[in-house]
């Protein structure tokens, strides 16, 4: 592969070629401090070909902290509107992001490069267009994580941080993120057009949608219908392994559901640390809409939504027909996900309450979602094994000594061997997930100009699945000051 300089990136903005319609062409407004380069990804910066080594160039926080463009760079807000906690909301629109342009790879493949904290845009509203180091941070690991943890995420490509203050409750620091995706068309996106009623932009994005992202479609007569099967497909798909793993997005309007079934848009997310099925990440979410175990239903909910936008061109009952797929897609597969989780490779009908019972036992004792399973990883189905070290993360013994004996049998019946069986729940019981307070101490760190932490979190959430030597502590539940840290939408 050859490595690209900033100067010789290339682009192909086929947003930019839509209608006028579509966003608002506009430059990023340059920080009032100079910027400096916070992290960089590496990996993100080969799916655009880019040489890592351009990211110790001044010219790269100039590029990315919105002062400098590159040849080739087309900005412009793209618009949308959606729901936001259940209400329509007729015009919302990159605020505070504008999208560079579309670089290529040596494949071809685009990429979105898409500068958040850019200043501000036609669409800002009553916000200030910035973004801030903290919230920056925690998209910037939230990405790395799903990444390693093989869950669909737009990508972060680096941080720029800039002594430009910016106001939230206090004085922040700004900073810059760019974000990568194939394509940031939310659901969003086909509410515009639908309820301002220009069926031929929604025409038009459909078309555009499926020629750039589901080009298996483009010929097929139903391609319209079968679009959305897949976007339903692909967004239960992403609930499923959401639930899996203990993450909440905490803000699940319509804006921020991407149409490729990627995760999007970090705000006040979180992993679960001691599981509660009613977890509530977002503090501003007062009536829990977007509750962990809310998130499966608010998907079907959101996709509705898109439905609904995408009649002018869909049969209503096409559509209510692929819509009540969702439901058995999703528990299909967040089962296929939840079996894996506890080690069994055959399917029985059991399992659902074999599965539903230790969630029930997890969350009567408050135990360490992450911790439990992977510790789980290590139980031994052998005769009189008390399996010690699992049993003391539960309140009630007596019931966890119950359950036990039921997955022990449940294991001899598929003649499950241990060593094997604990090879393969390794592999999707993560070891290291970003706990909220893993979070907290890059960000306060970084504060004092300190970006050590980053970087260590950057290189162990990589490989989430693997002991990490001398990495124990980032395994561990948090201590009392990181139970329950508030975040909130918009920073
Ligand atoms: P979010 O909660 O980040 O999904 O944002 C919801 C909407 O508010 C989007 O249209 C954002 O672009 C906009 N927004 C959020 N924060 C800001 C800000 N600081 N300045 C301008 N617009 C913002
Ligand atoms: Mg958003």
């Amino acid at each position: 592969m050859t490595l690209r300089t900033l100067e010789a990136l290339t682009f192909d903005n086929t947003y930019a070629r839509l209608p006028e319609a579509f966003y608002a062409k506009l430059n990023p407004t340059p920080f009032q401090a100079s910027p400096y380069l916070v992290h960089a990804n590496p990996e993100a910066a080969a799916l655009i070909s880019l040489d890592p080594e351009e990211a110790a160039r001044p010219d790269f926080a100039q590029v990315f902290g919105g002062s400098l463009l590159v040849p080739g760079m087309e900005p412009l807000a793209m618009l949308y509107s959606g729901h936001q906690f259940g209400v329509y909301v007729p015009q919302l629109g990159d605020g505070r992001a504008i999208l560079l342009g579309e670089a290529t790879n040596e494949r071809g493949e685009r990429w979105d490069l898409h500068l958040k904290g850019g200043g501000l845009t036609p669409f800002s509203r009553d916000g200030d267009g910035r973004a801030v180091l903290r919230s920056t941070i925690r998209e910037y690991l939230c990405c790395a994580a799903m990444t390693g943890l093989g869950i669909p995420t737009t990508q972060a490509l680096c941080i720029v941080g800039s002594d430009h203050k910016v106001y939230r409750e206090q004085v922040e620091t700004g900073a810059t993120l760019v974000r990568m995706a194939p394509s940031h068309v939310r659901f969003g996106t086909f509410e515009i057009f639908y309820y301002r009623k220009q069926h031929e932009h929604l025409r038009v994005l459909a078309d555009y949608v499926i020629a750039q992202h589901y080009p298996h479609l483009t010929a097929v007569p139903t391609k319209y219908a079968r679009f959305f099967t897949e976007v339903v497909e692909r967004t239960a798909t992403l609930i499923a392994q959401w639930q899996a793993v203990g993450w909440s997005h905490g803000v699940m309007n319509t804006d921020n559901m991407s149409v490729l079934g990627l995760t999007l848009d970090y705000g006040p997310y979180g992993f679960m640390d001691d599981y509660d099925a009613g977890f509530i990440c977002n503090h501003s979410d007062h009536n829990g809409r977007y509750a962990y175990n809310q998130q499966p239903y608010i998907g079907l909910w959101n996709l509705s939504c898109l439905a609904q936008a995408l009649l002018p061109l869909v049969e209503k009952e096409a559509l209510k027909a692929v819509l009540e797929t969702y439901q058995p897609f999703y528990e299909q597969t967040y089962l296929t996900h939840m079996r894996a989780k506890l080690g069994l490779r055959e399917g029985r009908t059991e399992d659902d309450s074999l599965i539903q019972d230790f969630l029930g036992l997890l969350q009567e004792s408050h135990a360490d979602y992450t911790r439990v399973f992977r510790e789980l990883s290590a139980f031994s189905s052998a005769e009189g094994a008390t399996n010690e070290k699992l049993r003391e993360l539960f309140l009630n013994r007596d019931r966890f000594d119950e359950w036990a004996a039921r997955y022990r049998d449940r294991l001899r019946s598929e003649q499950s061997r241990d060593g094997e069986r604990q090879a393969r729940m390794d592999r999707v019981n993560p070891k290291y997930v970003l706990r909220n307070y893993l979070a907290q101490v890059a960000i306060e760190k970084a504060q004092h100009k300190d970006f050590s932490e980053i970087e260590r979190m950057y290189t162990l959430l990589q490989h989430p699945y693997s002991d990490q030597p001398g990495m124990e502590a980032y395994a561990a539940p948090p201590p009392n000051w990181g139970k329950h840290l508030a975040v909130s939408c918009s920073s």
